[in-house]
């Protein structure tokens, strides 16, 4: 029997079990899924303090995928972190001046993504063969930059499946975008959109509501399925490095099992912070969740005010992948605060729709003190990166430090000075190389990405990671743009539907 199975934050359709909500992804009323219940791990922390990342990995995830077993998952886990990250201990806790980074960047294409979607592909095929599906998976995601290259790595070459990624044309870095058009695999589809990331991502949850669509697809032998953190296959993954971070701590002798620490997140999307709230729910022992967020404030406005509201400009800033106004994952928080309450749910999502923006009530508001939010202007990160170099000669990215920033105004606003707190390291900072190396020194403005990037290596005594060493050479083999309002026309023509 499992006891947990997945349902819709906005309540309608079934409870399913955790291989049908994997290969589904989306809720047919447009809800995410959520587990029935929130399970704790069923060995003591005391117990799990010595684990690799591995072994720690399947005693999580199991929790949650109740109808997998334990030979599928312990596989999928092997496929997944293996000699593809650049070393063993898949995210490495370092300390540098006083505070804690959790490195997530060390996976093939160097951002934190990769934690969760190089498991992603494993446990989507596993759920088919599950729930015997004999059709071709297409893969269809919206990325602000990150996301999309991850995912291609997962999937290409992957037998039965085809992989389709927006990305906003001019709202992804150099590197990024380099990653993304050079990639290889014949399953392999790159578009750029003339629009941002919200575009992008409405425009895919579009072409996924789309029920004439959904017939033609039928007829093909076709069957979508989402890369994006709305789905719970990559929900679930990120939690580990929650509970690995803490056990680093632990294991250095910084903290005793059981004393409270701080997490920062760098937010976009919600997906990342949001498996902190779950590890917290799970019991690990988590104070506060500090949400960190660019000039792009959505977020900050709403931890801080309880209004969300949307209808604001877009700004491009030098941490693209948090460039977001619209943060799917949050209605899986609204859930919560709510008391799983999917009809509350439902009523501010249609506001959102509809109006742009929605305010929650005095009870729910008090339900987020877990968390506190801040947000980094790009004035802050700079001088982040700038500090961080000069103090400890540790070069951040520009996401970590819009993290490292908040984290700042964190301690001093409510002085607290002694809870450990561990910043979440997204990306590695040769991805964001030019950006990076301007605010350590402006005279670094002049020069271009992959130049910067050799610099960079020299800076840091190290050599340049073989995700992007030869990007420069690499041909481009996506060229692909379309508008906004053409996206589907694009899935419909590499389909042949
Ligand atoms: C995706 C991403 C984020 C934001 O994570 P969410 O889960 O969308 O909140 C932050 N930093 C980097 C480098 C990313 O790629």
């Amino acid at each position: 029997m499992n006891r947990i199975l997945y349902k819709s934050t906005r309540g309608q359709g079934e409870q399913i079990t955790a291989s049908a909500a994997i290969l589904k992804g989306i809720a047919d009323d447009g809800g995410l899924f959520v587990p029935t219940e929130i399970p704790e791990p069923g060995i003591p922390l005391n117990d799990l303090i010595n684990m690799d990342f591995k072994n720690l990995a399947y005693h999580i995830i199991k929790e949650y995928l109740q109808d997998f077993e334990e030979v599928e998952i312990r596989d999928c886990i092997n496929k997944a972190y293996n000699e593809k990250f650049d070393t063993p201990s898949i995210a490495p806790l370092v300390k540098k001046s006083g505070v804690y980074f959790l490195e997530l960047f060390h996976g093939p294409t160097l951002a934190f993504k990769d934690m969760a979607l190089s498991i992603l592909p494993y446990l989507l095929k596993t759920a088919a063969k599950k729930q015997k599906l004999n059709k071709e998976i297409v893969i269809l995601t919206a990325t602000s930059g990150d996301t999309g290259k991850a995912a291609l790595e997962g999937f290409a070459g992957v037998p039965g499946t085809k992989i389709i990624v927006f990305f906003p044309k001019s709202g992804v870095s150099e590197i990024q975008k380099m990653q993304m058009v050079t990639q290889t695999g014949d399953n392999t589809h790159v578009i750029g959109i003339e629009g941002n990331f919200d575009d992008a991502q409405t425009g895919v949850k579009n072409i996924f509501s789309d029920k004439e669509l959904q017939k033609d697809m039928s007829a093909l032998n076709y069957v979508f399925s989402s890369a994006n953190s709305i789905n719970i296959g990559r929900l679930i993954p990120q939690i580990v490095y929650y509970y690995y971070a803490y056990l680093q701590l632990c294991r250095m002798g910084d903290i005793k099992a059981g004393e409270e620490i701080n997490f920062t997140v760098p937010t976009g999307n919600f997906g990342n912070i949001l498996a902190g709230y779950y590890a917290k729910k799970m019991g690990l022992p988590i104070k506060h969740l500090i949400c960190a967020s660019n000039e792009n404030n959505v977020l900050y406005d709403f931890f801080n005010t309880g209004i969300y509201d949307k209808k604001r400009d877009f700004i491009i800033t030098m941490s693209p992948s948090m460039d977001i106004l619209v943060s799917s994952n949050l209605e899986r928080l609204l859930y919560y605060i709510h008391d799983e309450d999917s009809d509350m749910v439902n009523e501010l999502m249609t506001q959102l729709s509809l109006k742009g923006a929605y305010v929650i009530n005095k009870q729910a508001k008090e339900k987020l003190s877990d968390f506190y939010g801040y947000y980094a202007s790009e004035a802050d990160t700079s001088e982040a990166i700038s500090e961080m170099y000069k103090s400890d000669g540790y070069i951040i990215d520009t996401h970590t430090a819009v993290a490292l920033s908040a984290y700042g105004k964190h301690r001093n606003q409510k002085c607290d000075f002694d809870t450990k707190t561990v910043i979440l390291s997204t990306a590695s900072p040769y991805k964001f190389a030019p950006e990076v190396m301007k605010s350590i020194d402006p005279k670094y403005s002049e020069l271009n990405s992959f130049h910067l990037i050799k610099k960079m290596s020299r800076l840091m005594k190290a050599e340049i990671p073989g995700g992007i060493r030869d990007l420069n050479n690499k041909p481009v083999i996506h060229n692909t743009v379309c508008s906004k309002d053409e996206m589907k026309e694009q899935v419909v023509t590499i389909l042949k539907l």
